[in-house]
């Protein structure tokens, strides 16, 4: 399936800023569709109306929906989801639970996202946990064929990123999941910019925790996130943090945690914005992953060699399977100022900075870069004239 131009239509009309603005920073926040807006306002309202605790119990099959949307997409159970404030909250509620003692290894890899390596660094540090860094193939991706000569009798856990924040690299998650069940290790993926650009099937790629959040390709909400946890591994996790919605209270001197994934949530959170993730979740399902991903990986490809033609431009993505993301620097532009320039003219991208990357841009000897990230809504169009804008030509 395509989407046809009558469908791009209503998916542009549905995104009202398209009028406005060439966004291409769908990997820093995307922008929100009519449906998850609408959504949003209208729980906001009826909270102003009636009262935040009457307003929650009232939608109580829009918050239920947060579950099964989820359980859908990622072919899980509801029970395996829980809503968590952003992704790398998520991660962290996953990581820090894990049974890891001094001297357990880690297998990771240079496109690992720079908060998830500074809780490793953190662990190190507080723990003796030892960090393995898995070489690169010749692609740029984490090398499969290399993981089984670093397994000790230590390795406990593979965390690694599915689609990188600093490049265009999509990891072969299913391939390293083989690898991971196949020795009985905990495998924890960092899926924050692969969730609502392409189809993430747990069970396909054998993880046992995926980390995302919200605002990102699923087009959700800001201050949202998600993390599922497979059922098989429930038991084995302690939450680092408790409170009386994770865990219940069943006698003066005893406690369980919640026997689903919601242990990793706490009691507060923002209503709407779990409505209205729900809400982005349907919203994406409607058009089909599939279909989403053909379409960002033909625009991402279009904006790449249309960049690499302008004098003076360097593309940097790499890896075999490519995401949304595309990253350049521009000779006597540092990516800063051209974001600066291009945001005067209405044309949204972000800078990944080196300190954000440092294995993986130190390794390349890259500096900060420019990053545009397009979506299904973006089109050739706006790719010309974004090029026409890098180049520094007037509309
Ligand atoms: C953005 C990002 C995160 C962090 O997500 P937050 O919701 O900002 O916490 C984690 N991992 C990757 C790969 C990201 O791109």
């Amino acid at each position: 399936m395509t989407i046809s131009d009558e469908q791009l239509g209503t998916l542009r009309a549905d995104t009202p800023a398209c009028k406005n603005l060439i966004h291409f920073n769908n990997a820093g926040a995307s922008l929100m569709p009519m449906p998850v807006y609408v959504a949003m306002t209208n729980h906001l309202k009826r909270e102003q109306e009636i009262g935040g605790y009457e307003a929650a119990a009232e939608a109580k099959p829009a918050l239920d929906r947060f579950y099964t949307a989820f359980a859908d997409l990622f072919r899980a159970s509801p029970s395996e989801i829980a809503y968590v404030e952003n992704a790398t909250r998520a991660w962290d509620m996953a990581f820090y639970a894990l049974p890891l003692s001094a001297g357990d290894r880690i297998i990771t890899h240079s496109s690992e996202y720079a908060s998830n390596y500074l809780a490793f660094l953190q662990m190190a540090r507080r723990r003796g946990l030892e960090i393995d860094v898995a070489p690169s193939d010749g692609t740029g991706q984490i090398d499969v064929d290399a993981l089984p000569g670093m397994l000790t009798p230590k390795t406990k856990l593979v965390a690694i990123t599915h689609a990188p924040s600093q490049g265009g690299l999509v990891n072969p998650a299913e391939e390293v999941g083989r690898f991971v069940r196949e020795y009985g290790l905990f495998y924890l993926l960092d899926a924050c910019q692969s969730v609502g650009q392409m189809t993430v099937d747990v069970r396909k790629i054998g993880c046992h925790l995926l980390s995302g959040t919200g605002r990102k390709f699923l087009r959700g909400p800001r201050g949202s996130g998600f993390l599922y946890v497979a059922a098989e591994i429930m038991e084995q996790l302690e939450p680092p943090f408790i409170d009386l919605h994770s865990a219940e209270w069943t006698s003066n001197n005893d406690f369980k945690f919640l026997p689903d994934a919601r242990r990793f949530e706490n009691w507060e959170c923002n209503v709407a914005g779990r409505i209205g993730l729900a809400a982005a979740v349907d919203y994406a399902r409607e058009i089909g992953l599939d279909t989403i991903e053909r379409r960002v990986v033909a625009l991402a490809q279009a904006l790449r060699d249309q960049l690499a033609e302008i004098q003076g431009v360097t593309v940097h993505d790499l890896g075999a399977r490519k995401s949304g993301i595309v990253t350049f620097v521009k000779d006597e532009e540092p990516a800063g100022p051209i974001a600066e320039r291009l945001r005067a003219k209405k044309a949204n991208i972000s800078v990944t900075p080196q300190s954000y990357a440092r294995l993986d841009f130190g390794s390349r000897g890259l500096p900060d870069l420019a990053r545009a990230s397009v979506h299904y809504f973006n089109t050739k169009d706006e790719i010309d004239q974004f090029c026409r804008l890098v180049r520094g030509e007037a509309l």
